[in-house]
């Protein structure tokens, strides 16, 4: 007989597989897959090309489209430069909590969703059950779309997911969406005696971080659309949380590279957003250029993640709300692979155990009273989808 796994010694053995962003996760997805072969569950895979990381899914019940995805990733923050008291890859009960990366953010989550696979699969399922295990959500949720793509000509076609990040078990059905660019200004290097013959990098990426200033006044002082004042704050934001440039105080700055981060609003156009940065961008350019010619600024995006719009009696909310008699409305401001599946066309809502407050800390833990509420929610889920 194969053993089943309680849902808290999936979490032990999960987070016992250090799965920082950086590093790969291939280690944990075949442990995985090893513990669904071994109940008969066949699962898939996405392999990375470029990176040795591979995201999961799998189905279980009548071979029917309609499922609902149970979402997670694999992915969990780093622990460099934090000051634990115990280690952070085991779990260690204390106070009532369970302590350990990714206990809350959020391998309790995908410990949960795959014990309610196995024991959906030897239930009586009507509606199927899937579940997708990503990876570099933590990087900009990057890992997510190649999954949801490769998930469709192998699985029936899914109807709701349920993305189980941090929510204290509340059906949050809206979320910004984000983008990002590294932005690198190259400027010209002379003594800063004679700067009006040089371009410093420093002070012309100044204006660019000048412009992200002016955009957050004029978006503060407007008036929000309905589907704005849902969040808060109820705007985009721009903001610059990294910088770096300049070798001496007497020379214009040959570099200066920063972060450039936008949290839209759903309702309000990403790439709208996107254009205006880059006019910005060619404006304070030409500036540059009409110095010395050779100097530039060079943008690349280093994320892209879509907004979560909320839905009119959307599927995902309802099934959550019934499970958890939650009715309120929540908004939350950080992104997540929802959208994602939203744009691949499920009906997507966040919910999952343990709040976010805790989620990318040091000493990271999860309420057991929140783990334990999450079980509940599976045994409901199970019961629901059950002939
Ligand atoms: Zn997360």
């Amino acid at each position: 007989m194969p053993i089943r796994l309680s849902p808290f010694e999936l979490m032990e053995k999960l987070i016992s597989f250090p799965t920082v962003s950086r590093d790969t996760n291939i280690p944990l997805i075949d442990w995985v897959a090893g513990y669904l072969d071994s109940h008969g569950i066949q699962s898939h895979r996405y392999v990375d090309p470029e990176q040795p990381k591979h995201a999961l899914f799998a189905h279980v019940g009548p071979w029917d489209e309609g499922a609902i995805v149970l979402s997670g990733h694999t992915d969990v923050v780093p622990v460099d430069g934090q000051a634990w008291d115990t280690d952070p890859f085991s779990v260690v009960e204390k106070d009532g909590r369970y302590f350990g990366r990714g206990t809350c953010d959020m391998k309790g989550f995908d410990a949960l969703a795959l014990w309610a696979l196995v024991e959906g699969h030897y239930g009586t399922l009507r509606t199927p059950l899937q579940i997708a295990l990503s990876f570099d959500e933590e990087i900009g949720c990057t890992g997510a779309p190649p999954m949801i793509a490769a998930m469709q000509p192998v699985l029936p076609k899914g109807a709701a997911a349920i993305i189980g990040e941090p929510s204290t078990m509340q059906a949050v059905t809206g979320h910004k969406g984000g983008t990002g660019f590294d932005t690198h200004v190259v400027g010209f290097e002379v003594h800063s005696s004679l700067l009006h013959t040089g371009v410093n990098a420093i002070m012309a990426g100044a204006k660019l971080i000048e412009w992200a200033n002016e955009m957050n006044t004029l978006n503060m002082a407007a008036k929000p659309t309905a589907l704005a004042a849902m969040f808060d704050p109820p705007f985009t934001t721009v903001h610059v949380g990294m910088i770096q440039g300049g070798t001496a105080h007497n020379i214009t700055a040959k570099d200066c590279r920063f972060a450039m981060d936008f949290r839209v609003v759903p309702g309000e156009d990403k790439d709208k957003w996107a254009t205006a940065y880059l006019s910005k961008v060619r404006e304070v350019e030409a500036q540059m250029k009409a110095v010395v010619p050779e100097t530039e600024i060079r943008i690349s995006e280093r994320f892209d993640v879509p907004g979560l719009q909320p839905e009119q009696n959307g599927l995902a909310e309802t099934i959550v709300r019934q499970i958890t008699g939650d009715n309120a409305s929540h908004k939350v401001s950080y992104g997540t692979e929802a959208g994602q599946f939203q744009n691949a066309g499920y009906s997507a809502v966040i919910c999952g155990p343990g709040s976010i407050a805790q989620a990318h800390q040091p000493n990271e833990f999860i309420e057991i009273s929140q783990f334990n509420a999450g079980h509940d929610f599976m045994k409901k889920l199970l019961v629901r989808v059950s002939a």
